[in-house]
C-alpha cells in the first residue's frame, strides 16, 4: 500500500480528480485580504545571525528596516536548527528591544575584600 503523501500526489496527477483535489487548497485558497497584504518581510534587509541565548547556536535571519530591528526568525540554512527556534529564540527580538536592556559596558569593581585569600 501506497503511503499517503505519495498516494496523494499520484491523485493530484489525474486529470480531473487532481483539480477536484486541488479545490480549495493552494494558492486559490489565499483570502484577497492577504494576497493585498503581501509578505510581511518584504524589502526588509535579511542579515543570518546566531541565537545568544543558550550554546546550541541555532541559525537565526534578522530582519531590519532602516537599522531597526523588525523580526527574527529561524535560519531554514541552518544545519543545526533548519529553520526552527525555541520559545526563547523566537522571542530574542523582545530582548533586544526591551527599555531595560543594558547596552554599555559594566565593570565589575574589585575590591581588597573580593580578592581569594588561602585558608
Ligand atoms: S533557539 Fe533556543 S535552542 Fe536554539 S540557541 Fe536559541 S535558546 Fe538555544
Amino acid at each position: 500500500m501506497a503511503d499517503r503523501p505519495d498516494l496523494f500526489r499520484r491523485l493530484r496527477d489525474l486529470p480531473v480528480v487532481g483539480r477536484a483535489a486541488d479545490w480549495g487548497l493552494g494558492p486559490s485558497a489565499v483570502p484577497k485580504n492577504t494576497k493585498r497584504a503581501g509578505s510581511r518581510i518584504a524589502g526588509l534587509k535579511a542579515t543570518e545571525s546566531v541565537c545568544p541565548y543558550c550554546a546550541v547556536g541555532c541559525g537565526q535571519i534578522v530582519y531590519t528596516r532602516e537599522g531597526e530591528l523588525v523580526d527574527i526568525e529561524g535560519n531554514p540554512r541552518s544545519p543545526i536548527n533548519q529553520g526552527t527556534l525555541c520559545p526563547k529564540g523566537a522571542a530574542c527580538r523582545y530582548a533586544a528591544a526591551a527599555a531595560s536592556r543594558c547596552c554599555g559596558i559594566r565593570r565589575h569593581r574589585s575590591s581588597s575584600r573580593d580578592v581569594l585569600r588561602p585558608n
